[in-house]
């Protein structure tokens, strides 16, 4: 039997324009006992149809839509087949060249998948149940990509705090083929990594930044050509992995900060011992002020901060955190030096992020030109439908005096 939920009159606005969400204060009714995460048909108060969704009880999103075909319920193993193929074909170009064997192959709504996350590693697929849907499906999901994609191992990582709201406990462990090895070996632009898909931040490693470490490396060796400085503050650094990316192109010095000793422990498997990495382990802030204090100054500073703002709520505290932080760093810049600064707070917009990184720049009393406005890989689409799914924003500055 077909479960049926009926909007208020007046909120099918966004469902027509293909949003992917209905919040529980949009429902009027709902006919039939849906279990958490099945299939429901979305109707509007006049009665017609309008989409298909899957229900989460718990969450404020009570609904996340996945098709807008009235035809049968779309829930058929093939249905998660196709997207499923679909995503990881356009995947395809990232993986051509050889360099890369990691990335993100779905990414959740945007391709289609409410709440699903699978990311690859080599030979190691991870998978990330989100949302009551995603959690319902993931054995199902778990089969077709073993399928599809014959990996040697898939591994669930459910354990990112959104869970809570969708009312689900967190879950770790095998869901297909052989135990992954304690550090999964990959190579992202030509660079060797080593991956801990167990205990790793988010599935293991921040695929997101991918072609922003690039375009580092791309920086610091025009500036080692051109005979500048290539001394490097990789603040935030988890892993080292831009810090990788800057001993690539040659540069003379890079110190690394986290918070983390198991990141930064594992990010020294990175380089060869005598490498002229020096490691800072504890908090940012702190240390921002103490090399400034100590007359530190650097050619290229990066700022790679954890989320600062969860919700809406957060937003005025997150940016006077984002402002301390590129403050400093601006202090700790020499004339000619670069700025890469990051958000990953979807809450923040791009043009906020850059006031804030502006007003840095006025207290700091620095000159600041903007030379590229970053975002999260290709491999994290923002489905134009769903601008939610932007989150990951960055500022390229130089510092001109
Ligand atoms: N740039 C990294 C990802 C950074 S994620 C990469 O490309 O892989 C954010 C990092 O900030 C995490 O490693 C976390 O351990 C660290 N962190 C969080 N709060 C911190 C703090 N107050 N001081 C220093 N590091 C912190």
């Amino acid at each position: 039997m077909v479960m049926r939920i009926y909007l208020k009159p007046g909120r099918e606005e966004s469902v027509l324009r293909c949003h992917p969400w209905i919040f529980s204060g949009g429902i009027a009714r709902l006919e039939g006992h849906p279990e958490a995460g099945a299939t429901v048909a979305v109707h509007s108060a006049e009665g017609a149809f309008l989409a298909w969704g899957q229900y989460s009880p718990a969450s404020q999103i009570r609904v996340r839509l996945v098709s807008w075909q009235d035809t049968d319920e779309p829930d058929a193993p093939e249905f998660w087949r196709e997207r499923l193929q679909r995503a990881i074909a356009l995947r395809a170009p990232l993986l051509a060249d050889g360099g890369t064997d990691a990335c993100r192959l779905v990414f959740a709504e945007s391709d289609g998948i409410p709440g699903l996350i699978v990311d690859r590693y080599g030979e190691v697929l991870v998978l990330q149940a989100l949302t009551a849907g995603a959690q319902a499906r993931r054995q199902l999901y778990a089969d077709l990509l073993a399928s599809v994609l014959t990996p040697g191992t898939i591994y669930e990582r459910s354990d990112a705090d959104v869970r809570e709201k969708e009312n689900l406990v967190p879950f770790t462990g095998m869901l297909r083929g052989l135990e992954p090895p304690a550090l999964v070996p990959i190579r992202e632009n030509g660079l060797p990594f080593w991956v801990d898909v167990r205990k790793g931040h988010k599935t293991g490693f921040y695929l997101d930044q991918r072609p922003n470490r690039q375009l580092l490396r791309q920086w610091i060796e025009q500036r080692r050509r051109a005979g500048l400085g290539t001394s490097v503050l990789n603040v935030f650094s988890y892993t080292g992995a831009f810090t990788s990316y800057a001993l690539a192109a040659g540069a003379e010095a890079v110190i690394n900060v986290d918070a983390s000793a198991e990141a930064l422990a594992l990010g020294r498997r990175h380089w060869p011992e005598g490498a002229p990495v020096t490691d800072l382990e504890g908090d940012a802030f702190r240390f921002l002020r103490d090399l400034r204090a100590a007359g530190q100054r650097f050619d290229v500073i990066i700022l790679d901060p954890p989320k600062f703002a969860f919700s809406q709520a957060d937003v005025q505290r997150a940016a006077r955190g984002y402002k301390d932080i590129n403050l400093q760093a601006l202090h700790l810049l020499r004339p000619g030096g670069l700025l890469f600064t990051f958000s990953c707070s979807g809450a923040i917009p791009p043009d906020l992020f850059q006031k804030i990184v502006f007003g840095a720049a006025l207290d700091a009393g620095r000159e600041v030109q903007l030379v590229a406005w970053l975002a999260q890989g290709a491999d994290h689409p923002v489905a134009l439908h769903f601008p939610e799914s932007a989150y990951l924003k960055g500022l390229v500055g130089q510092v001109v005096l």
